[in-house]
């Protein structure tokens, strides 16, 4: 079966707001084992939503359209889908209720007329109740295909589709999808696709496929199958395998878990502080840090020495390796990585110290970083070279220090 993603409102078509609801509903549909073929967008416009809606049902076994169920003039998503697909409208006593009840408890008195016109329903359309707002979700099905109505918000969009799409989505399908993700670090998308090119291109079911993130990459292995046992099933001797050919490389197979994440959970495991000592990166890495919850009891401080004189200053690194070496440099790194270990007291210090660009220059490497650790008395450093622009380069420095903590 496959799907197509229409979103409403001329916002969008404006560029005002990103259509992250169409991500998002993709990422969705990709777990679920479903298609999704075509990505529309179209204003709040009677006419061309017709001919959007049409010719989404004509191509597609399943449209999944998102905004344009609120309350004014402009939304009018429900009545143009039920207009197309040939279902009368009436208002449904249930929705009505749960609208009025919805007021209530957010303590809002002031309901409009066109308030209720969210109650009003194609007759005949399975109606999702919505928590987090006052529109329906709905579902119209006729003739063999599917029309699947969200509101645009997408915190009253998302659990919707958790709670009440996805699980009916499954329903339609004869077999169950059942994935495991796993995510390497460290390790090019080619570089990671030529190592298992192998395993996908003999993989029917299940089968694998990459993802490049910056600085990752995800794998994920999907199986079809008479139940979610089988497809476990299925999946455990690919996962297996490709744990052995890329051994430590692997961080993580829990989908909802990022690399800091890991990063902080080895930490707090280890009953280990850490510090950051940032040049190019200018905090990006601690920001990446603090960003998980129960950071405090690992994160120490975050130096952001940006000039000589402050990696002199906060770090102590000596005026002679500057001198001799530059700022960017094993030596310094090095420096820097053992001046934020005292000065913070921590266990750990991770040192950033590279060329960002976005000017390449003969002695100025665009791209060259240097990623020193300092732990257990004893500091390493690594050598890198990455490519792209300024904050693809700083982003891949901070995957690998985050990498780098977590061995
Ligand atoms: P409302 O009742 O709020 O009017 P609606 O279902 O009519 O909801 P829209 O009016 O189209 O939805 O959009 C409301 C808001 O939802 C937008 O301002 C935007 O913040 C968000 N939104 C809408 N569509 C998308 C989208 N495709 N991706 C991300 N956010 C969206
Ligand atoms: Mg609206």
């Amino acid at each position: 079966m496959d799907v197509e993603i229409l979103a409403v409102g001329t916002e969008l078509l404006l560029g005002n707001i990103a259509n992250t609801n169409a991500q998002y509903l993709s990422q969705k549909c990709a777990n679920l084992g479903l298609s999704v073929y075509h990505h529309t967008v179209v204003g709040d416009n009677e006419t061309r939503m017709t001919d959007a809606i049409c010719r989404a049902l004509d191509r597609s076994d399943i449209v999944i359209l998102t905004g344009g169920l609120g309350p004014t003039e402009d939304d009018m998503t429900k009545e143009v889908c039920a207009k197309v697909m040939g279902f009368e409208l009436a208002e449904d006593p249930h929705t009505k209720e749960r609208i009025a009840g919805y007021f209530k408890i957010s303590g809002r008195k002031n309901i409009t007329e066109n308030n209720w016109k969210q109650a009003v329903v194609p007759v005949g359309a399975k109606v999702l109740d919505n928590s987090n707002g006052t529109a329906p979700g709905l579902i119209l099905e006729k003739d063999g295909k599917t029309a699947i109505l969200l509101p645009g918000p997408p915190n009253e969009l998302k659990p919707l589709f958790e709670e009440q799409v996805a699980p009916y989505l499954r329903s339609l399908q004869p077999e169950t999808i059942y994935s495991q993700m796993v995510k390497v670090c460290g390790i090019g998308e080619s570089r990671a696709e030529t190592m298992i090119l192998d395993l996908i291109n003999s993989q029917t079911n299940p089968t694998i496929a990459t993802y490049a993130k910056t600085g990752e990459v995800h794998l994920r292995v999907t199986a079809k199958a008479e139940s979610e046992e089988q497809g476990k099933k299925l999946v455990k001797p690919v996962v297996k395998e490709l744990k052995n050919r890329f051994g430590i490389n692997i961080y993580t197979t829990d989908e909802e878990e990022s690399l800091e994440d890991v990063v902080v959970r080895l930490l707090r495991k280890y009953g280990l502080t850490v510090t950051t000592a940032e040049s190019m990166t200018g905090g990006l890495l601690a920001g990446r840090i603090v960003n998980v919850a129960g950071a405090s009891e690992c994160f120490k401080e975050g130096f952001i020495t940006y000039s000589n004189k402050a990696k002199r200053k906060f770090l102590d690194v000596s005026k002679a390796t500057l001198k001799k070496y530059g700022a960017v440099s094993e030596q310094t790194a090095k420096e820097m990585a053992k001046g934020g270990i005292f000065a913070a007291d921590s266990d750990i210090c991770v040192a950033v110290t590279g060329f960002a660009g976005p000017e390449d220059s003969p002695e100025e490497p665009r791209g060259l970083t240097y990623i020193s650790c300092y732990i257990d008395d004893k500091v390493f450093v690594k050598e890198f070279h990455f490519t792209g622009n300024r904050m693809k380069i700083r982003e891949q420095a901070v995957v690998q220090a985050l990498d780098l903590l977590r061995r």
